[in-house]
């Protein structure tokens, strides 16, 4: 089965698509993770990319269909997959059709997981990861047990994303709005869409998204 979730960044798409991961068996393929790697490794593709990324705009369709295409060759056929934050368009929608048609595949079902904008802000805004092992940390909601030293690894080196401040947040939710929320429409006219309470906590919208799933036949 292949499904992607839709929702506004920092909507938690992330956490549930490594459950779903872990749970189905699904690959994710996260055209942001996929973009931060480029941008980092400094590929054509990357550099190209990287000012996009930096302002919170989307990053034209071309690139990320490129990036997506790769990760799918790589994934190769063998299980289903789960898209989290591709396609953000309808061109790129359009263009997902053709890359699994090509592949003969199909999208089965888009969870749509819908949050609140300013909850959403400070969900973002407040975010930092371990440098060391990774393990996400809020200033809010989650902080350290012990100031400034990871609770996992014992790292004192984190890392905040350069397009997680307020005003990137708030710019990129504009893009959200205006450029990704027509794709909630389109799948529903095609019979493709669930949607579930992306403010509930974790655990509950991970039930919520399987449930709707389930419909589907797992
Ligand atoms: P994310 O990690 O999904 O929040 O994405 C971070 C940033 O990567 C976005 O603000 C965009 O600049 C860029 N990006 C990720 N996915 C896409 C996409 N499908 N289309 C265009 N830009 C994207």
């Amino acid at each position: 089965m292949n499904v992607m979730l839709i929702g506004a960044q920092g909507s938690g798409k992330g956490t549930q698509a490594q459950l779903l991961e872990d749970q189905l068996n699904l690959k994710a393929c996260a055209s942001g993770e996929l973009l931060r790697d480029a941008i980092a490794r400094g590929t054509p593709l990357g550099l190209a990319a990287k000012p996009y990324y930096d302002n919170g705009d989307l990053v034209p369709d071309d690139l990320v269909a490129g990036l997506v295409l790769e990760r799918l060759k790589e994934l190769g056929d063998a299980s289903g997959i789960i898209l989290d934050g591709f396609p953000r368009t309808i061109a790129q929608a359009e263009a997902l059709d053709r890359l699994l048609a090509a592949r003969g595949k199909t999208l089965d079902a888009v969870v749509e997981m819908q949050v609140d904008d300013d909850a959403l802000v400070k969900r973002i805004a407040g975010r930092f990861t371990c440098a060391g092992c990774g393990e996400g940390y809020h200033d809010a909601f989650k902080t350290t047990k012990s100031p400034g030293v990871c609770d996992r690894c014992g790292s004192t080196q984190f890392v905040r994303r350069r397009d997680d401040t307020e005003e990137v947040v708030r710019s990129r939710l504009a893009a959200y709005h205006a450029q990704t929320e027509p794709l909630i429409d389109y799948y529903r006219h095609l019979g493709k869409l669930k949607t579930v309470d992306g403010m509930a906590e974790i655990g509950a919208v991970h039930r919520a998204i399987a449930r709707a799933l389930d419909g589907d036949k797992l």
